[in-house]
């Protein structure tokens, strides 16, 4: 088991990547705070868990609230009394481009998708002991390759970065590794409508395929066994990265290759 004994934080984990993470950082024999906004799903995760042998707490948090995120590092302190890995998947997906969005929805994902980390950095950096611990930030490939109608999800993604670069840097002497993991397009509830929309053209949905060198998509379990290397000792000396896990779609310039004379 890679992290036997550790205490893992994955905010998010009623669903998708979040959900994923926590159900193999358990196999792993880690002892999880299951932290998300969706009480029913979020109780279920950690029934779950509890079912199969496993240690967790479920702890309803908005991310976005600090009295709420206080309030998920008091009850991890007091059920465990330590952190060593916290995850941060908690995130919306928020679209329009910068003309179309209101000043709400602007700070509505920016509180979800960026200041919930720093929040949840915050308060739980402090319970991470002298032998120090980690944090991975669950961000995208937005910044690295913009779509149409993303503007403020890929701008709070791409702060996401800056914010992991940044922590790594001033947290490093207290060995505590901070690194984010970019996921292209992973099949989970946060996609499923356009994922359906996308599958009613079976031509579009080729060329979408196409558009990854591996030719499929990605299933949550892909990301969650990156976090699972992020989280153990085997990347003791990873810190301020950031791992790509998208099938390749962010480094394939695909469109004319086979037009090319050999
Ligand atoms: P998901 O299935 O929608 O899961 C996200 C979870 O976070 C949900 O349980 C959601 O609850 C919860 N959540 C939302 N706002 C929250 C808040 N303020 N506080 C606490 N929990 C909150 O989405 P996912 O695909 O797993 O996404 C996980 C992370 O990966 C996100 O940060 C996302 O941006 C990132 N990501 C996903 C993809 C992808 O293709 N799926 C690609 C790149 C990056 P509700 O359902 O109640 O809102």
């Amino acid at each position: 088991m890679r992290l036997r004994g550790k205490v893992a934080i994955v905010t998010g984990s009623g669903s998708g990547i979040g959900l994923a993470t926590a159900e193999l950082f358990a196999c792993e024999g880690a002892r999880l705070v299951i932290a998300d906004v969706d009480p029913q799903l979020g109780k279920c995760v950690e029934v779950g868990i509890l079912e199969r042998g496993g240690d967790a707490l479920f702890v309803l948090t908005d991310v976005a609230r600090e009295e709420d995120v206080k309030r998920m590092a008091a009850a991890t302190a007091s059920r465990y009394g330590k952190v060593d890995i916290l995850v941060n998947s908690a995130g919306i997906a928020v679209a329009g481009n910068a003309l179309q969005i209101s000043e709400e929805v602007w700070e509505h994902c920016m509180a979800v998708n960026l200041k919930g980390v720093w929040l949840c950095s915050k308060h739980v950096i402090p319970l991470m002991g002298t032998e120090g611990g980690g944090i991975i930030n669950i961000a995208s490939t937005h910044p690295f390759r913009a779509q149409s109608n993303y503007f403020p999800y890929a701008v709070a993604k791409g702060g996401l970065l800056a914010l992991s670069s940044s922590l790594a840097v001033d947290f490093g002497p207290r060995h505590i590794r901070v690194n984010s993991v970019c996921p292209g397009f992973i099949d989970t509830p946060m996609n499923h409508e356009l994922l359906s929309k996308l599958k009613e053209s079976p031509e579009r949905y080729e060329e979408f395929l196409a558009a990854h060198p591996l030719r499929c998509l990605g299933e949550a379990e892909d990301v969650a066994h990156a976090c699972v290397f992020l989280a153990s000792d085997e990347s003791r000396f990873v810190t301020g990265a950031t791992l790509i896990v998208d099938g390749g779609r962010t480094v394939y310039g695909h469109f004319f290759g086979d037009m090319i004379p050999s």
